[in-house]
């Protein structure tokens, strides 16, 4: 398994597969052939699809500039090895092509050759499921927090610090705007006004939802927040994280224990199914941001690695055959709304597992297994091409 830190990345959104991806891919091929007159970037299926909505060939057209770039839209190829492919080509003045990369956006911003995904080439960590996880956990008398200590890089929790800040501003900065979504669904901003209503109200479940839009208005904005992850479900561990520490009172170090947890249950996933909505749909992304949130905040309230292990798999499991449907490709409707519910319904998942003593029959690594098979299953329509699902009730307008 990957770093935590090739998980939670600081960038812009709207999303982490179809910008942030497509970003890193146009940055090394630009340093790979600086010399190159122009360049032409292929988007292929779902890249393709929602290409436009989500700002794909604006980001590498900024990214390569000032060279002309030239984007050829193949939505009809859709790539066996994943759903977010892309072909970069360098040309010379007489519009040779000097040299090409094919390229896979595999969500969360992470990108990746044919093959090369999840081969274990540069693994942080030695185990690769959660019931491996729990079992050392078990055998040394940790806790997940310790297991991440023990595996990841040296000055994790520095960079777990990063994040939080980052992720805090996000929230901020979201409750502070006011100005209409950009993109043709002329969406108004909810999170100022529903924080309006927790100075009134003072409920948890407003502070929690006030948060959550908070953030993802900001990714919908193309704003700077942290995949959590991915872009699309940047809201989620924000929105419950920070509601909780206000509410309840934990402190900085607490929250960046929680994000460590979430973390490790993040990167099980991207090991073992997918977080990319092109390719399992919306359960890969605000399904298992609700999965990473529910075992933070069960780990916060003092569960047992089985009732944390629970909570997670709770918030994944009830999430299953959740489609990808952005209206217009944007990552708005139902994106963020999605993202208040999913970050409600982590404390629920967590506060059910904690009130069992942890036994369960579905362990979490069989639920990611299921997911990613569901998601697999499903029609193409409904896994981020914006050609089915709520989509549909967008294409007369
Ligand atoms: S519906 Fe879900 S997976 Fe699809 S773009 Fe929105 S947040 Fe991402």
């Amino acid at each position: 398994m990957e770093s935590l830190k090739e998980l939670y990345k600081v960038g812009n959104g709207p999303s982490s597969s179809h910008t942030m991806g497509p970003q890193r891919a146009a940055d090394q091929f630009k340093n790979k052939y600086p010399e190159a007159a122009s360049y032409r970037a292929h988007l292929y299926g779902s890249l393709a699809a929602t290409g436009e909505g989500h700002l794909t060939d604006y980001i590498i057209k900024k990214t390569l500039e000032p060279k002309e770039v030239e984007i050829v839209w193949r939505e009809d190829i859709v790539k066996e090895y994943h759903p977010n492919g892309m072909m970069l080509e360098a040309l010379d003045e007489n519009k040779n092509v000097i040299g090409d990369w094919t390229i896979y956006s595999v969500g969360g911003g992470t990108i990746a050759e044919e093959g090369m995904r999840n081969s274990g080439e540069n693994a942080t960590y030695p185990h690769s499921t959660l019931e491996e996880i729990i079992t050392w956990c078990e055998q040394n008398n940790k806790n997940f927090v310790d297991y991440v200590k023990t595996y990841d890089d040296q000055d994790i929790m520095d960079y777990l610090g990063t994040i939080k800040d980052a992720m805090q501003r996000s929230v901020e900065e979201g409750l502070a705007a006011t100005e209409v979504i950009p993109g043709k669904l002329n969406l108004q901003r909810k999170a100022k006004f529903f924080h309006e209503q927790y100075e009134k109200n003072k409920q948890l479940n407003t502070l929690i939802y006030s948060y959550a839009l908070a953030a993802s208005e900001q990714n919908a904005s193309g704003y700077v927040i942290v995949t959590a992850p991915t872009c699309g479900s940047a809201g989620v561990i924000p929105g419950i994280l920070f509601a909780l520490k206000e509410y309840e009172g934990y402190s900085d170090e607490q929250i960046l224990d929680a994000l460590a947890v979430a973390g490790l249950i993040g990167i099980v996933v991207k090991k073992n199914g997918s977080v990319s909505g092109a390719e399992v749909g919306c359960q890969g992304e605000v399904g298992v941001a609700c999965a990473m949130a529910a075992a933070a905040i069960a780990f916060l309230k003092g569960g047992s690695l089985r009732q944390i292990e629970y909570a997670a798999e709770i918030g994944l499991e009830h999430h299953l055959g959740m489609t990808c449907d952005p209206a217009y490709g944007y990552v708005q409707i139902p994106c963020i709304e999605r993202n208040a519910m999913g970050a409600q319904r982590a404390f629920d998942a967590a506060n059910y597992a904690l009130l069992t003593n942890g036994e369960h029959h579905v362990t979490f690594d069989q639920i990611v297994e299921i997911m990613d098979e569901t998601g697999r299953d499903m029609m193409d329509k409904y896994r981020e091409t914006s050609k089915g699902g709520i989509a549909k009730l967008f294409f007369t307008c």
